[in-house]
């Protein structure tokens, strides 16, 4: 579950405030995979066991009072390629935790979904990899927690289809919809799964340029140092 794998973990009784709040930082980002929910739930059960009561107080108090910023990219994925992942490591930039929602078309076989989902999980290392099936609005409202949709725009079309998208979006939805576009890299602009799938059908393997190799984020490693 919960991971503590730090080398300070024997002495988190004698931090410091401010080394309490940098351990917890690097504690959220080494617990990525858990949903953030549960990760607030565990750390502070841990805390309430090795801390004094008025720093666990205090550190309870600055969880509650900071939640994290988090966002939702979610999409078909069919498959994940560079394009995506560009997006993905901006939007990491711009918030604290990426959950990657992988949209699951109900008319294809569970187990083809489950692959998806489960190699998504193997090329993302460190990150919280979910399957949804329905509305994307749906699945949001059982995170429990705000967050902001993320979708990547190559071009003006994108852009068109993307706010018809959020209209519909906007009409499903009981809460307020954050949503935050993000534009693709000029070399990614041409990219799309459905170009991809049409490669794939054709021997040579030449659609594998397009995908990225399995690899442990920069972004995230970076942030834990
Ligand atoms: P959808 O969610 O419509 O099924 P995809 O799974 O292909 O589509 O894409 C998921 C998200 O990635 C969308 O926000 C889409 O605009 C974006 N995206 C698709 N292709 C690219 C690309 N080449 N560069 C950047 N973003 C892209």
């Amino acid at each position: 579950m919960l991971n503590l794998v730090t080398d300070e973990d024997k002495s988190v009784s004698l931090m410091s405030l401010s080394e309490l709040l940098a351990w917890e930082n690097r504690m959220f980002y080494l617990n990525q995979t858990l949903s953030y929910p549960l990760y607030l739930k565990e750390v502070t059960q841990y805390l309430r066991q090795v801390l004094a009561e008025d720093k666990f107080s205090f550190l309870e108090a600055c969880l509650k009072q900071r939640p994290r910023k988090i966002a939702v990219y979610p999409g078909s994925f069919d498959p994940f390629h560079k394009g995506h992942l560009s997006i993905l490591l901006k939007a990491e930039a711009l918030f604290d935790k990426v959950v990657i929602a992988v949209g699951i078309n109900p008319q294809k076989m569970a187990s083809e979904a489950d692959f998806r989902v489960q190699n998504l999980k193997e090329i993302l290392k460190d990150r919280e990899v979910l399957g949804y099936q329905g509305y994307l609005t749906d699945f949001l409202a059982t995170l429990q927690y705000e967050t902001t949709i993320i979708r990547g725009l190559r071009n003006g079309y994108d852009l068109e289809y993307e706010l018809n998208q959020l209209r519909f979006i906007e009409d499903m939805s009981q809460k307020d919809i954050n949503l935050c576009f993000i534009p693709c890299d000029r070399e990614f602009s041409y990219l799309s799964s459905t170009a991809l799938r049409n490669m794939q059908k054709i021997a040579g393997e030449k659609e594998k340029l397009y995908l990225p190799k399995s690899f442990r984020d920069k972004g995230i490693r970076e942030k834990i140092s």
